[in-house]
């Protein structure tokens, strides 16, 4: 069953995604889903906190497609917004998730093979600084 909250300030996303981030797992990959501006790359600043890892380190780059924060585990922060078609499934993501690193992949719509047992989470804009946040996907089970 997807499991749907509404988030009403990005601290809310925040505090959602720390919390949630005691779910996972070494080698668990969360796939997020939504628009620009939606609270993706938000969500994985809550995990990085969740983890104990740096949250400022969490940014959306313009030009780093993968962004490692080292940790036990560590998270491989993906943002596939700048990738087309074949160079999605060049970029690699089958060794990180092989490993024992934790991987949130944003906009993981344009994976054309999707890890098995991934959660997915996705983002919905209900205006102003409402979000709909929903987690499912094999993964998703507590
Ligand atoms: P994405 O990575 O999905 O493109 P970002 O996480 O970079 O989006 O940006 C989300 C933007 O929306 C930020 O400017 C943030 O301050 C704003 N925002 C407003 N309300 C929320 C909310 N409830 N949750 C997350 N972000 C929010
Ligand atoms: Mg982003």
């Amino acid at each position: 069953m997807p499991e749907t909250v509404t988030t009403r300030s990005e601290q809310e996303t925040v505090d959602f995604a720390r919390a949630f981030a005691a779910r996972l797992h070494p080698g668990s990959v969360v796939l997020l889903v939504g628009d620009l501006g939606a609270g993706k790359t938000v969500f994985v600043r809550g995990l990085a906190l969740g983890l104990g890892l740096d949250p400022d380190a969490v940014s959306s780059p313009t030009f780093t497609l993968i962004q490692e924060y080292r940790g036990r585990p560590s998270l491989y922060h993906v943002d596939l917004y700048r990738l087309q078609g074949a160079d999605v499934d060049d970029l690699g993501l089958e060794e990180l998730v092989a490993g024992d690193a934790i991987v949130a992949v944003e906009w993981a719509e344009k994976l054309r093979e999707r890890p098995a047992g991934a959660i997915e989470v996705r983002f919905a804009d209900r205006g102003g600084d409402v979000r709909e946040i929903t987690v499912g996907g094999p993964g998703a089970r507590r």
